[in-house]
């Protein structure tokens, strides 16, 4: 029999996404997937829906895409944590997540609002109409496109516009790491570093990062990421292994229209039963 395969990292529009919670799942289910987790940036608003249309031999890992930065070498740098099987209703994350989703609002309509300053016709309006959830950069990107004022999303994230350091960029208020796994940990659930050498995206961390946090409590380490090249998987394997940290692989999908496929990148089994046994405030969702 063929293990089943096991992606950890998904979103829907329940954050940036383009597909609902319930379709998502049926895509997975479809696409052949034995588990998928639902990891919507600092939200667990579309794990409900999901679960409600899960189709039969299909598990759903329920989890959240934290946003957070971590003091390293004299700057700050942003990094993302992937949270699964906490206690959505434990007070303290629950309102940590509420602030971080408040804060992503007002910082892009602060980004938006130096955007029109500057004379270009982007309305916040109709910001909020392209995200169907938690407003995210891809969204300020779609409203750039929408309003003509560059051809492509990749367009927008330049130093021209919104990427980082560019005219429109804006520092965002995050979460302290050391403080983001204490919040996981006391919900009851467990934690993994999210493609920590994807560098196409911005300044990422070095190794030594990696030994704090496992120090700190951290669980695993996405090692197989759509951005990580085949040197990074190979020495955050190594460092894996080395800080018995769990190793695990995920396709980070976001819908269609995306160059990552759900199931391109996947976790073992062996992997997978090291998370739910070390987690103790949900359970995998089954049907
Ligand atoms: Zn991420
Ligand atoms: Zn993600």
């Amino acid at each position: 029999m063929r293990a089943p395969v096991i992606d950890l990292h998904a979103h829907s529009t329940a954050s940036d996404g383009t597909l609902e919670p319930e379709e998502l799942v049926r895509r997975a289910a479809s696409a052949g997937l034995g588990v998928v987790a639902l990891t919507d940036h600092d939200t667990t608003a579309g794990i409900d829906r999901a679960a409600a249309a899960l189709p039969p031999g299909l598990t759903l890992l329920p989890g959240a895409e934290i946003s957070c930065t971590v003091e390293t070498g004299g700057r700050r740098v942003s990094l993302h944590v992937l949270a699964y099987l906490f206690d959505r209703s434990e007070p303290r994350f629950a309102a940590a997540r509420a602030r971080l989703r408040a804060d992503r609002a007002t910082h892009a309509r602060r980004v938006v609002e130096r955007i029109a300053a500057a004379g270009h016709p982007v309305r916040w309006e109709r910001v909020q109409e392209l995200a169907a959830g938690t407003v995210g950069r891809p969204h300020l990107a779609a409203a750039l496109v929408d309003a003509g004022l560059v051809a492509t999303v990749d367009d927008a994230f330049t130093r021209e516009w919104i990427g980082a350091g560019g005219r429109f960029w804006l520092p965002r208020t995050q979460l302290d790491v050391w403080e983001t796994l204490r919040l996981i940990r006391e919900a009851g659930g467990v934690s993994v570093f999210a493609h920590p050498f994807a560098s196409a995206r911005g300044v990422t961390v070095g190794p030594e990062v990696i030994v704090d946090l496992a120090g700190a409590g951290l669980t695993g380490v996405e090692v197989d990421h759509p951005d990580h090249a085949p040197r990074d998987r190979a020495r955050l394997r190594a460092l894996a292994a080395e800080l018995g940290l769990v190793p695990t692989g995920s396709s980070d999908f976001h819908g269609d229209g995306d160059r990552r496929v759900l199931g391109s990148e996947s976790t073992s089994w062996e992997s997978y039963e090291a998370l739910v046994a070390q987690a103790g405030g949900a359970a995998p969702i089954r049907r």
